[in-house]
């Protein structure tokens, strides 16, 4: 969690507090073709094995651009 003054008010900056907001969404895509994995909520493991069945399907696809994304939000301390 990071602090700051700005403007004379205490700012904090964390995570998203909103209600079934994800903590983070997985995804990856293939470097050989661009196939995007479906994204998935909060585990990473739907993605990689995403990724393991794409390589068994396709031998030649090895690399994967893996991506998360997290939310914050900055409310008064
Ligand atoms: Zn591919």
């Amino acid at each position: 969690m990071t602090r700051a003054i700005i403007k004379a008010a205490e700012w904090t900056l964390g995570r998203e507090p909103g209600e079934g907001a994800p903590q983070a969404i997985c995804s990856a895509v293939c470097m050989d073709c661009g196939q995007e994995a479906p994204a998935s909520d909060n585990d990473r493991a739907p993605v990689e094995m995403w990724a393991l069945k794409h390589t068994g399907l396709n031998p030649s696809h090895r690399q994967y651009k893996a991506m998360v994304e997290t939310y914050w939000c900055v409310y008064p301390a």
